[in-house]
């Protein structure tokens, strides 16, 4: 069993004491190198975790742990060292007037010697495939382009966790693809562990585990297949199974089987 990378202990969190609870009583370990996607309706909380995961925010109650430390406003600059982000809005996520000073301007705040911030550089665009855009201003670029450098620019610092906020919810469907491609290729060649937050079930498949959140809490936890299987509970808490999930899933009932593994 791989080693425990983060882990939530009973965390209850609200945004303001007069506010109801945002997440009441939360636990899950996210392990090294494991692909987890957290789903759940708009306001079920996924942002308020990703946010706590990265000490943008603390904990009101319970504990969280990154790399065994727990996150607190002393530990929060190695935190986020460790926890990359990249958010939903591809054209809020740029500092630098090219592709490789966009790149380069995470590592130069944390103090990386020149050379290895170049070959960083090369390294981090070639696992996006971003490498002919080095000169490029990030206006020329596509959305999907530009969230491949997003990603470009946390991997360049080399996180353990690369956390994905809704990363594909501003693309087309061309963006989306270029996106979740990069992201299983991302996640296959390095050494990271990935939360995808979605709420679109299209982008969960590949995932290794599921978290289904629902106002606040964990509603359900498992494999892809597993929550899939729960169609009708998820409609009730406002998610809808992917048509062609639902079509391979069908077929199958019928005997006309189109894959061995349609869920895969
Ligand atoms: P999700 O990512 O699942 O859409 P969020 O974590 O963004 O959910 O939000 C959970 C709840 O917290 C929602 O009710 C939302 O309105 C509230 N919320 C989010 N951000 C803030 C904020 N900055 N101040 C007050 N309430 C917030």
């Amino acid at each position: 069993m791989s080693k425990t990378i983060a882990e939530f202990r009973n965390v209850s969190f609200r945004y303001d004491e007069e506010q109801p609870w945002v997440l009441k009583n939360v636990s899950f370990t996210i392990r090294e190198n494991e692909w987890v996607a957290i789903i759940g309706h708009n306001g079920s909380g996924k942002s308020t975790i990703a946010k706590l995961m990265n000490g943008l925010l603390f904990p009101e109650e319970g504990e969280i742990f990154i790399d065994g430390l727990a996150v607190n406003e002393e530990t929060v600059w190695d935190v986020r060292r460790n926890v990359g982000m990249v958010f939903q809005n591809p054209d809020n996520q740029f500092v630098g007037t090219t592709v490789q000073d966009d790149v380069a301007f995470g590592m130069e705040n944390r103090g990386f010697p020149r050379e290895q911030m170049i070959q960083r550089i090369k390294e981090t665009l070639h696992a996006v495939r971003m490498d002919k855009y080095l000169l490029t201003e990030p206006h020329r670029l596509s959305g999907g382009q530009k969230q491949r450098v997003a990603i470009a620019s946390v991997l360049a610092i080399s996180p353990q966790i690369l956390i994905l906020d809704e990363a594909t919810a501003m693309l087309d469907p061309k963006g989306r693809k270029e996106i979740m491609e990069t992201v299983s290729e991302v996640q296959r060649t390095q050494e990271l562990s990935l939360i995808t937050i979605t709420h679109d079930l299209h982008e969960v498949v590949q995932a290794e585990r599921v978290i289904v959140m629902n106002e606040g809490q964990i509603w359900k936890e498992g494999t892809p297949r597993e929550i899939f299987l729960e169609k009708e509970a998820l409609r009730q808490i406002g998610l809808d199974v992917p048509f062609v999930t639902l079509l391979a899933n069908e077929l199958n009932k019928h005997g006309l089987q189109i894959a061995d593994e349609p869920l895969n």
